[in-house]
């Protein structure tokens, strides 16, 4: 790999006697690690912890994770390990019972499912990505992974301004110039520059002193990179401090863990830390902020159709149903005020689950449903398939259900794991896999050793 000699230059600099531990680390394959979606797989895998995050697996290999149904299931995201040490932050500062919690940077949706675990259900996630284009991979992720308290949105840093100390943990994990994905990304060595760096420097100071007001007083803002420099990191770190009104604070370290501590954050080195290239700072807001008043709003009365107080019975958590035309969303009882606040100001793709779309007097069950932590077992029929079925099904292709499958919505589960449905019409069923996400790769020949432990 040939780096650009500024990059090389200031890395000498930073690391002295350690620079060419770390220059051949870069020569060397990326680390392959996985989070585990404890809702859905309870038992370990087969792979070796990571030691900051309590559900991250290093693997030995990387497996072809396309023909993998459970990832397509929810069961696991695959995440470069660094990047779990936000946990270390969620469990050391935040002791609320119910945070309100943003992921500003959010696409494709690693930290935000990995929040979304953390919050285990309780409080609130909004999950933000700016670019249009990458907002419905956010999406389909956050589907998959099934958490039943999450509101996608699709805005700009400056629509939170009116949300004013309305979340207790702000994560803002920052589009930078990424020196730590040299070894993933060739075109992260070719875009750098300290030009691109003085950019990425300066856009994370706007996207930063936008969504300040947003940060409760006593809120915890996490700031990350996926960059070594210190003009992204440690001034941007002291610039918060002393310009937006923060302390730096101090994440406790397990000492074998080789992670590289500063006055300002913590860097992950790949020559010291088995994980990609990665900083992240935690800073407690000490800037007085008023929270913006929780409207209670009257009621809108939301046409359902009367079939749909059956849906009620088809989660476990007590809900309030609205509909967006013929699709019905259950969002919990107790956050549908918060909600209905984040609907009037910013732009949402989504809250909550989505249960079901009305057609005439059917009730057509939404794929979100299927994957949802929420789905009351037992509801629906089942029929577990076999990996060669999965596909099939994964693929949008016609699939055989065994002659004795009842008529109707069916659920289909791979290792008993909730895929996705069938409309099962008797002598041929209807494959409901959402068309956006079906796999597209040739399978013909091909197949795979499950490496998760069920
Ligand atoms: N947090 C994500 C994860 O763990 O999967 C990765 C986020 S990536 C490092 C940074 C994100 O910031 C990208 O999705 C990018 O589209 C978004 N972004 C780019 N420009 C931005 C801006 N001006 N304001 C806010 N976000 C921006």
């Amino acid at each position: 790999m040939q780096l650009p000699t500024q990059f090389e230059d200031s890395m000498k600099a930073a690391l002295g006697g350690e620079y060419d531990a770390f220059r051949a680390a870069l020569d060397q394959d990326p680390q392959v690690s996985i989070r585990i979606n404890t809702r859905k797989v309870s038992a370990p895998t087969k792979g070796v912890e990571v030691p900051w995050c309590a559900t991250g697996q290093y693997l030995d290999k990387r497996p072809s994770f396309t023909l993998d149904p459970l990832l397509h299931a929810g069961c696991y995201y695959v995440q470069e390990a660094s990047s779990m040490f936000v946990e270390q932050v969620y469990r050391q500062f935040i002791d609320t019972e119910a945070p309100v919690v943003l992921d500003l940077c959010a696409a494709p949706g690693g930290k935000s499912t990995h929040l979304a675990s953390l919050l285990d259900g309780k409080g609130w996630l909004v999950s933000n990505e700016v670019m249009r284009n990458r907002v419905n991979i956010l999406r389909e992720n956050i589907i998959k992974w099934g958490a039943p308290n999450v509101t996608v949105t699709n805005n700009d840093p400056a629509d939170f301004g009116k949300l004013t100390g309305l979340f207790d943990l702000i994560l803002v994990d920052a589009p930078c110039s990424g020196e730590g994905m040299f070894r993933k990304d060739e075109q992260a060595v070719e875009e750098w520059s300290p030009e691109n760096v003085r950019f990425c420097a300066e856009r994370q100071r706007r996207i930063l002193a936008d969504i300040f007001p947003a940060l409760a007083e006593g809120g915890i803002l996490i700031f990350s990179t996926c960059t070594y420099n210190e003009e992204e990191d440690e001034q941007n770190v002291h610039w918060i401090a002393e310009e937006l009104g923060a302390e730096i604070l101090r994440i406790e370290t397990d000492p074998a863990w080789n992670v590289t501590e500063t006055d300002a954050g913590y860097h992950f080195y790949p020559h010291k830390t088995r994980g990609e290239g990665f900083f992240l700072s935690a800073l407690r807001k000490t800037e007085e902020e008023p929270a913006c008043k929780r409207k209670k709003k009257k009621e809108a009365k939301v046409a359902l159709p009367p079939s749909a107080k059956e849906l009620t019975n088809w989660l476990t958590e007590p809900v309030k149903l609205t509909a967006h035309n013929d699709v019905i969303y259950a969002i919990p009882a107790d956050q549908a005020d918060l909600v209905d606040m984040l609907s009037e100001h910013l732009r949402v793709l989504q809250s909550g689950v989505e249960v079901a779309t009305v057609k005439g007097k059917d009730l057509i069950p939404s794929q979100h449903l299927a994957l949802a932590w929420t789905l009351r077992n037992g509801v629906f029929p089942t029929v577990d398939l076999s990996w060669q079925e999965a596909i099939t099904y994964l693929r949008k292709e016609n699939l055989t259900l065994p002659a004795n499958a009842p008529k109707g919505y069916i659920l289909l589960t791979y290792r008993s794991v909730p895929l996705g449905w069938v409309k099962n019409l008797g002598n041929r069923c209807n494959n409901l896999h959402t068309q956006e996400w079906r796999i597209r790769m040739q399978v013909d020949g091909l197949e795979f050793n499950d490496f998760l432990e069920l």
